[in-house]
Formats: C-alpha cells, structure tokens, sequence
C-alpha cells in the first residue's frame, strides 16, 4: 500500500529525515515513535505532500512519486497522493466560520463535485459514526476538543482516503476527552482503515498498533512488534525514551 524509499529531507542545515526506508501493507496500523523533533511529523508531512522531499520515493497504491522525476510529473503525483491520505493534526484546524456539516461537506463538492445532497448525507454518515450527528449545525467553537477533533477526522474521512496519517492527535485535549478520539480511532482500526499514528498514548500503541517505528534523529531506529518494541526494545536510544515516559 505504502513503500518509503532512500527518503531525505533538509530544511537549511538540519538533516531532518534520513534516507527513510519502509513499507506497509492495506489495513495494517503503524505507530510511529520518537523524542521531540526526530522528524515525525516531517515525515508525515511528506506522505500528505505538505512536505517536499530533497530525494528519494514514495509509491503509494498505484502512484509514485520520485524526486527525480519532472517537476509537472511529481506535482500530479503529489496531488494524487493527497487524495489518497487524510491528515489530522494536533490542532484541528477546522473552519470555523463553517457549520459542522459544512466542514465536511465543503471539500468533496469542491474537490470531488459531489452533489450537496450526496455530501450531506455522507456527512451524517460519518458524524454519526463519530458520534456528533446531533452537533451538525453547531459552529466549531461551541464543541468541546475531543469533539472538534472528532468532526476533523470526519471531515478527513469524507474524502475517502485509503490512508489515515494522525500526527498526535490528542496531544491538545485535556485528558478527559483523549478516550472519545482515541475510541473513533479504534473503531477505524477494526474496520480495516490503513494508518500511520504519531501519538504519545502507549496504551493506545500496545492495544491498537499492528507494528511500531521508533525514530529518532531522522532515522529509524527500530521497527517492531509492540510486545517487542514495550518489553525488549533493541537499542538504548529507544531504551532511553521509553524511561523517559516513565
Ligand atoms: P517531531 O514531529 O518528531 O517532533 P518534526 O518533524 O516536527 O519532529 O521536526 C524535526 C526537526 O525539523 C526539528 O528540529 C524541527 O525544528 C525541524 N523543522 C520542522 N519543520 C521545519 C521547518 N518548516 N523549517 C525548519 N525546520 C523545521
Ligand atoms: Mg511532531
């Protein structure tokens, strides 16, 4: 579904990803880990095209993108890996001069030409799956952080991505309202979505992850099982920050 090759990026002097290589399947749950500023979120950041990588390539399902490739080649390739994955933040950056509903109906009429019937009853669909069907006409600033989260990841959902890419995000929320995000999230991983989750939750990636990446420096470090990754890390940087968590 997903394969990561020789990835490198640069921003001025810092080396900040690595020649990142690895590859993971459809429906399969990757939880990525590392001190602050290893390069996680660059690396999602890449795999949404947010980021341009200095060299390398990225395939995901039928595309590919090369940075050695033409630039008008790789820019329709970086669209249609777009497409392909939905990002939510940390931060759930929604509209908020928009209506629930219309948070997520905006972008399939405007990317997809979906009609606004179709998109509102998509997005009922998924408000109802999150849990919020009641919240549709309500403005972002009258919901509580778990449940703007929440319309965020409906919102990415009605895309139809075949890829989820969290960058930690419960990381804002008091913890009271982390559960409702990270039970949406549970139940996307039962129904078979393909993710990538930077989170600090490691109960989360014990319960819910089918591998986990550690990072660190802009390399990975390590790539296992949780068991293994939580019970006998192989290398001391991991070691490290699993006492630093405590
Ligand atoms: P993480 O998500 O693991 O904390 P990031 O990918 O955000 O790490 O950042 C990795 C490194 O790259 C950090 O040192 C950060 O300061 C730097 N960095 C990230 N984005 C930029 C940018 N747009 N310009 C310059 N440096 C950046
Ligand atoms: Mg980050």
């Amino acid at each position: 579904m997903i394969e990561v090759n020789q990835l490198s990026k640069r921003f001025n002097d810092l080396q900040v990803l690595q020649q990142i290589d690895f590859q993971m399947k459809s429906k399969e749950i990757v939880v990525l880990l590392g001190p602050s500023g290893s390069g996680k979120s660059t690396l999602l950041r890449c795999l949404n095209g947010l980021e341009e990588p200095d060299s390398g390539t990225i395939r995901m399902d039928d595309v590919t993108w090369d940075a050695a490739m033409d630039r008008s080649v790789k820019r329709e390739a970086i669209k249609r890996i777009r497409l392909m994955s939905g990002m939510v933040f940390q931060s759930f950056h929604l509209f908020s001069h928009m209506t629930v509903l219309q948070n997520i109906t905006a972008a399939p009429m405007l990317v997809k030409n979906m009609s606004a019937k179709q998109a509102a009853e998509l997005a009922e669909r998924l408000l109802t799956k999150v849990g919020l069907l009641e919240k549709k006409h309500e403005y972002p600033s009258r919901l509580s952080g778990g449940q703007q989260q929440r319309v965020a990841i409906a919102r990415s959902l009605a895309m139809q991505p075949k890829v989820m890419l969290f960058d930690e995000p419960t990381s804002a929320l008091d913890p009271e309202l982390t559960g409702e995000v990270l039970q949406v999230m549970k139940d996307l991983a039962v129904e078979g979505m393909t993710m990538i989750v930077v989170t600090h939750e490691m109960k989360f990636a014990r319960e819910v992850a089918n591998r986990v990446i550690f990072m660190s420096d802009g390399v990975i470090q390590e790539e296992s099982t949780p068991d293994q990754f939580f019970i006998q890390p192989e290398t001391e940087r991991a070691r490290r920050f699993l006492r630093q968590l405590g």
